[in-house]
């Protein structure tokens, strides 16, 4: 090392797909003649990393399409290069010189063909059971029940094919319809020929080599030369470039454009995860920092200990370990209301938190039916997020970003270790319709980069479904902002659909405690998580008012306020009690609704200046 100088490195930036990387897309690509691969190529538009849903306004979507056309030739550009170094037999070093800042990542040709060539699949267990071949197609089933066979029906992908009423039913009505009383159905369906349930099935598919060998921990091996043991992309932008090091950790950060210091400091200098959150030290002598189980960010027990003295609540085991009690509330009201757990959003659609729970470090599920569920979803949601987006190959370490993010794998390299990620889903008839991938940091900050819509139910809303079960999640553990990266052609629908907002002060200096995946072609939007008061108007027939969001002052009049939360059940029933109705001095104002369809629309409707407007869908006309 030379002298007291601070070591830096400096790269390219990271995310990319290139094809040295992905063997079954280089071997796919040599047998096709070039001229084919290259229209199959260009009939294929880009995707970006949030897969456009519902907008309302067809302008936009024009725009977009043109966007999306003019990146198409860019694309063609990149492809030509690829060819002709490939022609060269020097594929790897011209993709590094390639692969410079700025560049959109150039899309895997397989995949794409997958998503537009067909009709996309239904994201049910059963078509995955079928597909990676525990199970066939067609296979017998059957219920039984006290020694007597109920029902019989044959494993179809739509669903089970009942043969007294040749209906294709749900696993789910299908168990019913055979007079099942359990919550179990796929214990309790059996596959004729060996006697054993759709849920040992599932087990096993989880379990192959082909699918386990994703779930876990990536442990990065570096050389022993030093340049490589370090991280090659900015842990806040994922850009390359002269990048400051960790001298603890292999993050690397650009120290002006994204810390925001004048000067690469001399001596030592450590990165905000190998430090204590809370004292900002590294680890004494004789001494190691705890790793928070919920924001993963590193504390000495004894400043936890001075800054929250040991209450009740904090009374943990060495396994159990929390920065502090924000931290453990979140986690444990977590694992008590949301994962594995299915909630009603309305009708007829569910929507569940889901993680791999197999690895250890996270929260367990101690059911074994809830836990096999919870996985096997799990996997039907990550192959519609594959569906969905490009092969996403990080440069540097190689990593299968989707997977290891659906399966939040951890790693030794900061910047992909995606321990603390949970994929929200949202279900239809046991029909996996949108899924999104959320991890919490704290009250101040949670973020969501990938959403993701089965193509055949985009444009209908479904995404929109999905935010709102995330912002009502997000309401009740008190989180206040949600970021995502958003690629450049996305922008425009995230603020005007969905209330987002190009992210401000103190958000950026936030993010730069915590561990948020960016992708060096987006933007970071933020949309703020609040609660409202339009059901107290409704309760009172308009006596309370929901009053304009917004913070007056004046030097006259004190000014009072009450901060009161309240967060009920989707279904339960927003509604004035008769007894405060006078049809003739105060005649009933709203219709009765759910907080459910209120939640809805406060979060689809957009607010003029401050007021909420979405009430007014409930108003009764004179
Ligand atoms: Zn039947
Ligand atoms: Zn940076
Ligand atoms: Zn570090
Ligand atoms: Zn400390
Ligand atoms: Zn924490």
């Amino acid at each position: 090392m030379a002298g007291r100088s601070r070591k830096q490195r400096s790269s390219s930036s990271s995310w990319s797909s290139e094809s040295s990387y992905n063997m079954s897309d280089l071997q796919y690509r040599a047998k096709l003649p070039e001229k084919k691969a290259k229209e199959e190529f260009l009939a294929n538009p880009i995707r970006g990393y949030l897969t456009e849903d519902d907008t309302t306004h067809d302008n936009s979507s024009m725009g977009r399409s043109r966007k999306r056309n003019r990146h198409s030739k860019k694309e063609q550009h990149v492809k030509d290069e690829t060819f002709s170094s490939e022609d060269n037999q020097d594929s790897s070093v011209s993709s590094k010189k390639r692969n410079t800042r700025g560049r959109r990542k150039r899309a895997g040709i397989s995949r794409k063909r997958k998503v537009n060539g067909q009709k996309q699949s239904r994201a049910t267990i059963l078509t995955w059971l079928i597909d990676c071949g525990v199970i066939q197609e067609n296979a017998e089933v059957v219920v039984i029940e006290e020694e007597t066979t109920k029902k019989m029906g044959k494993i179809k992908k739509e669903g089970i094919l009942c043969s007294c009423c040749c209906t294709v039913l749900t696993v789910g009505d299908f168990y019913k319809h055979a007079g099942g009383t359990t919550s179990k159905p796929y214990e309790y369906i059996l596959i004729a020929e060996t006697c054993s349930s759709l849920l040992s099935f599932m087990v096993k598919a989880w379990y192959l080599p082909e699918e386990s060998k994703f779930h876990r921990f990536n442990l990065i091996e570096t050389s022993h030369d030093a340049s490589d043991s370090y991280d090659d992309a900015c842990m806040i932008c994922a850009d390359g470039g002269n990048l400051m090091c960790c001298d603890n950790c292999s993050s690397t950060y650009h120290h002006n454009k994204c810390l925001g210091m004048q000067e690469v400091p001399n001596g030592s200098w450590y990165c905000p995860f190998c430090v204590c959150k809370i004292c900002g030290d590294p680890a004494y002598e004789n001494d190691y920092l705890q790793k928070c189980q919920q924001c993963e960010r590193k504390y000495h027990r004894e400043c936890r200990q001075a800054r929250e003295p040991v209450s009740l609540d904090m009374n943990e085991t060495q396994e159990d370990t929390f920065c502090d009690l924000t931290c453990k509330k979140i986690y444990d009201k977590l694992e008590r209301c949301y994962l594995g757990v299915e909630h009603e959003l309305d009708k007829s659609y569910k929507w569940t938190l889901l993680q791999n729970t197999d690895d250890g470090s996270g929260i367990n599920i101690e059911d074994d039916y809830q836990r096999t569920v919870c996985h096997s979803k799990l996997v039907v949601a990550r192959r519609l997020m594959e569906d969905c987006f490009e092969e996403i190959i990080d440069r540097h370490t190689k990593i299968d970003v989707v997977k290891s993010l659906v399966y939040n794998c951890g790693s030794n390299f900061n910047r992909v270790n995606f321990r603390g990620f949970y994929t929200f889903i949202l279900e239809n008839d046991e029909e996996i319709i949108s899924a999104a991938t959320i991890r919490i940091h704290g009250t101040n900050l949670a973020e969501m980069p990938f959403i993701a819509t089965n193509k055949e139910y985009r444009r209908k809303g479904m995404c929109k479904k999905l935010m709102v079960a995330i912002e009502t999640t997000l309401c009740s553990l008190k989180v206040e902002k949600l970021v995502i990266p958003s690629v450049s052609e996305c922008i425009e629908t995230w603020i005007e659909s969905y209330g987002f907002r190009l992210i401000s002060s103190p958000l950026p200096k936030e993010i730069t405690l915590h561990n948020t995946l960016m992708f060096h072609d987006s933007v970071r939007l933020q949309k703020d998580i609040r609660p409202s008061a339009s059901d107290k108007q409704v309760w009172t027939n308009g006596r309370l008012k929901s009053v304009i969001h917004r913070a007056v002052v004046n030097k006259e009049k004190q000014r009072l306020s009450i901060a009161y939360f309240m967060n009920p059940t989707s279904s339960a029933t927003i509604e004035c009690p008769q007894q405060l109705i006078d049809s003739v001095s105060n005649p009933r104002k709203y219709v009765p609704f759910t907080w459910g369809e209120l939640r809805y629309l406060l979060l689809t409707t957009r607010r003029v200046r401050g007021k909420a407007v979405a009430i007014n869908n409930f108003l009764i006309s004179s």
